[in-house]
Parts: C-alpha cells; sequence; structure tokens
C-alpha cells in the first residue's frame, strides 16, 4: 500500500504525532485488518513523574482489538516505548491515546461494548463483538465503578426502597432509586436493614448527607424501617400504596381460596356445574378494575355479587381501599383520607374474615406512614417498574451468575451515569446544506 493509506488510517484512528499507522495489512482471507503503529519520538516525558525528555529504555510489542473496518476485525499493534527516568529513576510504559492502561481493548472497542451492553444481554453483545463475555464483564465493572466514583447524589432527597431476587426465592438484592431524578444512585446485596445504613455510607462518599434523605417511599418492611430509623435521621416513611392494595389483593385470593376448599357446591352451582374456566374468571375477576372485565368474568362477577359468600364481602372490601386510595389522590387532605381510612379500618376489623382483620391490624399499626403514602401521591410504580425490566434482564441474560454482576447491570441501565464513555457510533454530519436538502 503506498504512503497515502497510511496517512489516510493514521488520521481516522484519531492519531497524532509522535504516533502514526506505519503499515497497513489487510488479509481478505483472513478476514482482518492489521495497523502497525509507530512511536516517532527518540526521547520522551516521563509518565511517572512528568520530567520531559527522557531517554526511551526499551520497546514491548503490544497488540489491541479496535472497532471493525467493513466486514474485517481490525487490530492495532504497537512498540511501545518504556522510559527510564533520571528524575524519579523508575521505568514506565508511555500511555497510548487509544487504549487504557493494560487493556486489550481500544477505548472506542469499549465503549461500543458498553453501549450494546445497555440493551443486549452480555453474552449477546460478546458474541456479536465476537468476543469472551467474561472480557465484557470485566469492563462493565471497571467503567461501572469509575463512572460511580464520580457520580454526585448530592441532590438526592425523596427514595424508593424496594428489594429484587437474584435466584428464585433467594438471595435478594436492595434497590434505592431517586424518585425524582427517576434513576439508582444505589443497589446492593440483601434485604436487611444493613442495606439502608450502606446507602447512607454511600451517599456520604458521593457529596450527600444522610439527613438530605426526607423522605423513603418502602413496602412494610421491618428491616427498612428499621434501617431508615438508624441512619436516614430526617427521614419520614411511607408505605407505598402498590403494596397495601397487593396486601388486601392477597388477603381477599386467601378468602376465596380457603371458600371454594371448603364450599365448593356453592361455586359450582351457581357458576353453572364444573365449569373450571368459570371459577378461573371468576378470580381474575375479583382482582382485575371492572372495566377491564371479560364477557366470561363479567357474568362470573355478577353472580358474585349476589351471592352471600364470603368472598363477595372480601371482594368489596378490598374494592373499598382502592377507592380510599382513588379519593386520597384527588383530594389530598389529611383529615378527609384518615376519616376514610379509619372506616375502612372498622369495617374491616368488625368483618370476621381473618386475612382482612390481619391486615386491617397491620395498617393501624404503621397509620402514619399509610395516611402519608395516600397524601403525597408518591408510589414505588417507577421502582416496580425498573424491577420489572430488571427481572427481565435477568431472564434473558438466562440468570446473573453473580449479585456482582446482577448490580453492575442495574447500574449501567438505570443509574443515568454522566461518566461513562458514550456510543462512537454518532449519525454522520452533512458536509453541505445542499446535501440535507438532497436527503430530506
Ligand atoms: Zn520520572
Amino acid at each position: 500500500m503506498g504512503i497515502e493509506i497510511e496517512s489516510l488510517f493514521t488520521s481516522a484512528l484519531g492519531l497524532s504525532a509522535p504516533w502514526r499507522v506505519e503499515k497497513v495489512n489487510l488479509d481478505t482471507a483472513h478476514r482482518r485488518i492489521d495497523f502497525d503503529l509507530t512511536c516517532d519520538a527518540k526521547r520522551l516525558t516521563c509518565p511517572a513523574c512528568g520530567l520531559s525528555d527522557q531517554g526511551i529504555h526499551d520497546r514491548q510489542t503490544r497488540d489491541w482489538r479496535h472497532l471493525d473496518f467493513f466486514q474485517y476485525e481490525a487490530w492495532l499493534h504497537a512498540q511501545v516505548p518504556r522510559i527510564t527516568c533520571s528524575g524519579c529513576g523508575k521505568t514506565t510504559q508511555m500511555q497510548v491515546p487509544w487504549a487504557r492502561a493494560g487493556s486489550g481493548f481500544t477505548a472506542l472497542f469499549e465503549a461500543l461494548a458498553l453501549s450494546l451492553c445497555q440493551e443486549l444481554p452480555v453474552r449477546q453483545a460478546a458474541a456479536l463483538l465476537r468476543c469472551a463475555d467474561k472480557q465484557l464483564w470485566r469492563r462493565i465493572e471497571h467503567y461501572v465503578g469509575a463512572a460511580r466514583k464520580l457520580d454526585d447524589m448530592s441532590e438526592v432527597k425523596i427514595v424508593g426502597i424496594d428489594e429484587t431476587s437474584l435466584r428464585k426465592g433467594q438471595n435478594y438484592i436492595t434497590v434505592v432509586h431517586d424518585l425524582e431524578k427517576k434513576r439508582l444512585p444505589f443497589a446492593c446485596e440483601g434485604r436487611d436493614h444493613q442495606t439502608v445504613v450502606d446507602f447512607a455510607a454511600d451517599l456520604k462518599a458521593h457529596g450527600g448527607e444522610p439527613e438530605q434523605i426526607k423522605h423513603v417511599c418502602q413496602d412494610m418492611s421491618a428491616a427498612f424501617a428499621k434501617g431508615v430509623g438508624q441512619a436516614l435521621p430526617e427521614a419520614q416513611i411511607s408505605y407505598d400504596r402498590f403494596h397495601i392494595v397487593a396486601m388486601a389483593n392477597k388477603a381477599m385470593d386467601e378468602v376465596r381460596q380457603e371458600e371454594t376448599r371448603t364450599q365448593p357446591k356453592a361455586f359450582k352451582q351457581a357458576l353453572g356445574g364444573n365449569d373450571r374456566k368459570l371459577l378461573k374468571s371468576l378470580s381474575w375477576g375479583m382482582r382485575r378494575n371492572p372495566d377491564g372485565w371479560s364477557q366470561k368474568q363479567l357474568y362470573a362477577m355478577h353472580w358474585l355479587q349476589h351471592s352471600t359468600l364470603k368472598s363477595a364481602r372480601a371482594w368489596r372490601l378490598k374494592m373499598a381501599l382502592r377507592t380510599v386510595y382513588a379519593n386520597a389522590a384527588q383530594h389530598n387532605n389529611e383529615a378527609q383520607v384518615k376519616a376514610e381510612l379509619s372506616s375502612w379500618l372498622s369495617w374491616a376489623t368488625r368483618c370476621r374474615l381473618e386475612p382482612f382483620k390481619k391486615l386491617a391490624k397491620t395498617l393501624k399499626a404503621h397509620l402514619d406512614g399509610v395516611v402519608r403514602g395516600m397524601l403525597d401521591n408518591r408510589s414505588n410504580a417507577y421502582v416496580e417498574a425498573m424491577n420489572g425490566l430488571l427481572q427481565q434482564a435477568k431472564r434473558a441474560a438466562r440468570g446473573f451468575k453473580t449479585a456482582t454482576n446482577f448490580i453492575a447491570i442495574a447500574y449501567l441501565r438505570m443509574s443515568k451515569l454522566k461518566h461513562l464513555p458514550s456510543n462512537p457510533m454518532q449519525p454522520a454530519t452533512p458536509k453541505y446544506n445542499v446535501l440535507i436538502h438532497r436527503c430530506l
């Protein structure tokens, strides 16, 4: 190849003196293109202490995988100088501008890999890039760690805390989301009170103070409440409506399951013999909003409402609690919320349905937080949605090997980290206005 090709690639690779492309070797049979880079300088600045005009001790061969060139795998090779310094006495390898020290990939390749891992399971991204997924996991860990070190948490005030599972039924991850900025400042292994204490420490390490957290939205986990009490002195807890309505649904399901077991005849007769599908319609109809009922659910629910079954009462109780929440969201009036909730609580206490009596007791024990959760219109709906995405990512990855991997992916995708390298693949900018018109 002629001299023009080398200088073309020197500028395409973004190299400047003392570095340049010395030789380009395109091997179509092996589907690769190799670039030999050379450093023209005879004397260099010491990377360790910054003293200029130091002698070169020796040169060591290094190779880097770069972004593909057309359909060819691209590799850079260079004899990297080691500098012997007369000032500090150290022999140090020169830092090359296209890669981070010790990496076998160029910085642009790593940036592309990171962008792919924000959208794809790591295994798939690795297959697409033709490298080992282990290599990508190491990069994710490095870049996420570096970006998190620079993350600013001084503005975090309102957080939503929740847990999500690493494996089915075991190994939990606690996630702490900033509900205002809609991002994930903190995640860690476990789901005990220590996770909240660790969050407070992490906040301090990132320019924040535990006192700045004014509000925590959470489920009724005693462990989180204990952690908040210990480590976030100014925070008021509000119990998330999503979890409380879910608790009411669970109580209702318990009543129905118990009753279908003990009185199967009552259900069978009214629903038309042994129609299992109708029983299923009933259980779904009870959980759903009435405006979403199918024809079969409508029929089953119509029958239920005209029955004297405990399940009918359980359903009315659940719907009434939902109404209390809906009203609260509308008028946002503390006195009115308290009045409506206490009348629901006294109904639930007197209803002779064990699961609802238990629920009423729990809500009474956490009354202030429950009322707060109704009033300020805050909820962990966002946190739940993010947990849904994390579980989706987990399924797509066919599970994460370690909690560290799970947390790294959560940070990579949900923390909106400002100091991650950006995707090098950007649209070309048009050279002339006339080109824009033609493209349109
Ligand atoms: Zn030196």
